[in-house]
């Protein structure tokens, strides 16, 4: 039986909630699918995550206080290397988040075709509430926690939205000490000092804006002769409204979830992103006027960047889009519902899965140096990063254009098809 989200759930197992991370996931999957005419058993093992860990973190207080914290790790497909994937810090964190986040890994690692399969974690926390040494100790028992899952040769781990590369130093140093010596490829975005990349802090945005490039250059169109707008400016927005501006785009809005900012003459970034970090917000910076967040996606813009939280472009928001391109800077800011509605208006969106991969390219060739122990430079890996993006993007759009299907589809089915070649040429054990 088919339903919605593709075949009937298995027995015992229900649907994922209507309009969650994960029902996206699932619907973009069963279009992907339909398109390749896989059948449900192949969906099936496509859509189903080959290992799931839920874990306890208790975390003692600086006051002394106990606090307990649920943590998850999800491996969804590992047919074409270990998982990779991000860990979130974030309250909203649960098992149905992280299984669409680890999916989405999975189809990205195929678009940009890296030998990974695809993972994620998690732990449902308030990172901002927790000092630096509570954030250590929670981090170090996750970790402990979900060790028999993790490994440079099974599982992966970078930073998500709530964790930086001094977290992945001490997931790194806790997985290391464990066994006895210094494994630095066991986590991706890590500092320069233990075996990080050159150009990893930036590399989500600096794909993000190549892949930009490349569908403005489709229409005739430059990044000079554009404007923008963001949401959210944290790793992803803050180092996208730079590049965006260095390459000579207008950013006339960005926001947090505090609130925004805009200017109609283009903001500031570079004073912004000082302002920022001296007060941990964009709101009250005086080089624009304040906006809303639900403002900011209904700009009067070219490019609309969302870059914080999942399913912000919803049956309610994405009809008052009025950018020509959406380009998706977070994982699944955008849901089914919200794609029909930007397509029906002929928005173009740039899907997740192209266009945020940059982290992951440059994560890759961190794990490639510390598996060599030989370090690129950083001309080296922006170089290899630009290629890499550039041919992803025309290679997905190549196929929109030839099958007429959108640039998600085009995205998907290119991932997903990698995925399911790999599991039909391996065969299934026993
Ligand atoms: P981050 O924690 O560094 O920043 C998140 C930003 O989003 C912050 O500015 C925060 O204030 C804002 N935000 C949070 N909730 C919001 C809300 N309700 N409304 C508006 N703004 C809100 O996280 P990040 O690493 O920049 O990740 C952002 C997104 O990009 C996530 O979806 C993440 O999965 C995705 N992503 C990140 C990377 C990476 O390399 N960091 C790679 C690929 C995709």
């Amino acid at each position: 039986m088919q339903t919605a989200h593709g075949p009937a759930q298995e027995a015992g197992q229900e649907g994922p909630r209507e309009g969650s991370p994960l029902a996206t996931a699932h619907a973009q999957l069963a279009s992907a699918v339909e398109i390749l005419g896989y059948d449900d058993g192949l969906h099936t093992m496509l859509r189903t995550p080959r290992r799931e860990i839920h874990v306890a973190v208790p975390l003692r207080l600086d006051t002394g206080d106990i606090r307990l914290f649920h943590g998850f790790r999800v491996q969804h497909n590992v047919s074409r290397g270990p998982g990779k994937g991000g860990l979130r810090y974030h309250p909203a964190v649960d098992i149905e988040e992280v299984r669409a986040l680890a999916m989405w890994m999975t189809w990205k690692c195929g678009v940009v075709d890296l030998p990974y399969g695809g993972a994620k974690g998690g732990v449902a926390i308030d990172p901002r509430d927790y000092s630096k040494s509570e954030l250590e100790r929670v981090t170090r028992r996750y970790t402990s926690e979900i060790m028999p899952m993790i490994g440079p040769d099974t599982d992966i781990m970078a930073p998500d939205m709530g964790t930086d590369e001094q977290t992945m130093a001490w997931v790194m140093d806790t997985y290391s000490v464990n066994r006895g010596y210094t494994i630095p490829a066991v986590v991706t975005g890590k500092p320069l000092a233990v075996g990080g990349s050159l150009g990893r802090g930036t590399a989500t945005s600096a794909g993000l804006v190549h892949v930009t490039a490349s569908a403005l250059a489709e229409a005739g169109a430059d990044l000079q002769d554009v404007t923008v707008a963001i949401q959210g400016f944290g790793k992803v927005g803050s180092h996208a409204a730079a590049i965006f501006a260095a390459r000579g785009a207008r950013v006339l809005a960005v926001s947090d979830q505090y609130g925004g900012i805009k200017s109609d003459d283009g903001l500031d970034v570079p004073r912004l992103t000082d302002y920022v970090q001296a007060t941990g917000s964009v709101v009250g910076f005086d080089g624009g006027d304040p906006i809303t967040n639900a403002q900011l996606l209904t700009l009067s813009v070219d490019v609309l960047v969302p870059a914080a939280i999942e399913g912000v472009l919803d049956e309610s928001t994405a009809d008052g889009v009025r950018a020509r391109w959406v380009v998706e800077g977070a994982n699944g800011p955008t849901t089914a519902a919200g794609d029909v509605l930007l397509k029906k208006n002929g928005v173009t969106v740039v899907p997740d899965v192209l266009a945020n991969a940059g982290g992951v390219v440059v994560s890759y060739f961190e794990w490639v140096q510390a598996n060599q122990t030989y370090w690129w430079t950083e001309q080296e890996i922006a170089d290899k990063l630009e290629q890499r993006m550039v041919a992803s993007y025309r290679e997905v759009a190549a196929l929109a254009r030839r099958e007429d299907i959108s640039l998600r589809d085009a995205a998907l089915v290119i991932g997903v098809k990698r995925v399911a070649d790999a599991h039909l040429i391996r065969g299934l054990y026993p």
